[in-house]
């Protein structure tokens, strides 16, 4: 068995979410210690708990310390069997998250599944679900596999309520590719989304965002959201290149600006514009995992996070799988897989 240290590295819910998925993924025991012990709540919260009993119904896990503010977990996956499974956080806590924890091993499942997940949508610190939907799975269905996402109720932190759906139809193996450049960029578009909330907060997110950004009007889009039963607010940056679509995220909160959520999302985005890698910052720590899981293939990212740097970490306890990262003469750095 496996002892990985929760709080080595980056310290945060990435490092048992991927546990969990390499664990599943090559059938081997783990025991991971010291669950988020950095953090300001330790150990295993409900979005945390979820993942572990995700996990441990898509492989008929043995698991002990599964529960609330646990700070150890251990865990023996069985087969993993895809099929109709439904999983409620009964909080805001992030749904794609606990999606990324089972999805990398059904995609490679004997049979299709159907995933139903209620929670939050759009957190801050976590995959929103336009990321997941418009930066993450094209990827992912570059490798073989092909998943569709459907939001069917948007959900924002504190309210959660949100829900989304996901159909997977596996491959029989996981197949690598290169995302060496962008290619030309396609279409761009500034979307501010209010839920419950005045619709001129979103207007006045998308004047800082044509200000700064120098977007037209026809790129810039407000979108009032009916389906969801708290307030939030977010503001969302698309950049469709022809090999690769990134999305930059700015999270509304009580007692921000709206210019200020405006901004987060404009300086991430023109941060990205100024590199020429395809793969930003957190595309880059999502799809390491499986490319890894693929064993080969390659692709340029903006630079290397904390939480990337973990994950490389990590995988290499799981996957005997050689990872070569190499620094550009930028801040760009090129990650090949299996060479
Ligand atoms: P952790 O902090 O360990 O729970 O991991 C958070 C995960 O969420 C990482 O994989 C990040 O790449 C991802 N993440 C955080 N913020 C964003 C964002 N704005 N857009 C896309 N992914 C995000």
């Amino acid at each position: 068995m496996i002892t990985i240290d929760g709080s080595q590295g980056e310290g945060g819910g990435q490092i048992l979410r991927s546990s969990l998925a390499l664990s599943m993924l090559t059938g081997t025991p783990f025991r991971i210690e010291k669950i988020r012990a950095g953090r300001k709540k330790p150990g295993l919260l409900r979005q945390h708990l979820t993942a572990v009993q995700a996990a441990t119904r898509v492989c008929q896990a043995r698991v002990t310390g599964d529960e609330i503010g646990s700070t150890h977990v251990t865990f023996e996956p069985s087969e993993v069997r895809g099929g109709e499974y439904a999983f409620s956080i009964g909080t805001a806590g992030s749904t794609t998250l606990v999606l990324q924890t089972v999805l990398l091993p059904l995609l490679t499942a004997k049979a299709p599944s159907q995933i139903v997940l209620e929670g939050g949508t759009h957190n801050p610190h976590a995959p929103p679900f336009d990321f997941l939907d418009r930066a993450y799975l094209p990827l992912v269905n570059r490798m073989g596999p092909k998943v569709r996402a459907t939001l069917e109720r948007a959900g924002f932190f504190p309210a959660g309520g949100g829900r989304i759906v996901v159909e997977v139809k596996p491959a029989a193996t996981l197949t690598g590719f290169e995302l060496l450049e962008r290619g030309v960029l396609k279409r761009r578009l500034a979307q501010a989304t209010v839920s419950r909330l005045p619709v001129d907060i979103a207007e006045r997110e998308l004047r800082l965002v044509s200000k700064r950004l120098g977007w037209s009007d026809a790129e810039l889009q407000t979108h009032e959201e009916r389906t969801s039963p708290g307030p939030g607010n977010v503001v969302t940056l698309i950049l469709e290149h022809e090999h690769v679509t990134e999305v930059f995220t700015g999270f509304g909160e009580v007692g921000r600006a709206a210019e200020t959520v405006a901004a987060d999302a404009t300086i991430a985005c023109e941060r990205y514009v100024k590199s020429g890698a395809p793969a930003g910052e957190y595309l880059t720590d999502q799809i390491m995992l499986p490319l890894a899981a693929a064993g080969s293939g390659a692709f340029r990212a903006t630079g290397l996070s904390s939480h990337a740097r973990t994950h490389l970490d990590l995988i290499a306890r799981f996957l005997p799988v050689p990872i070569r990262a190499e620094q550009e003469d930028t801040s760009d750095v090129r990650l090949i897989f299996g060479a």
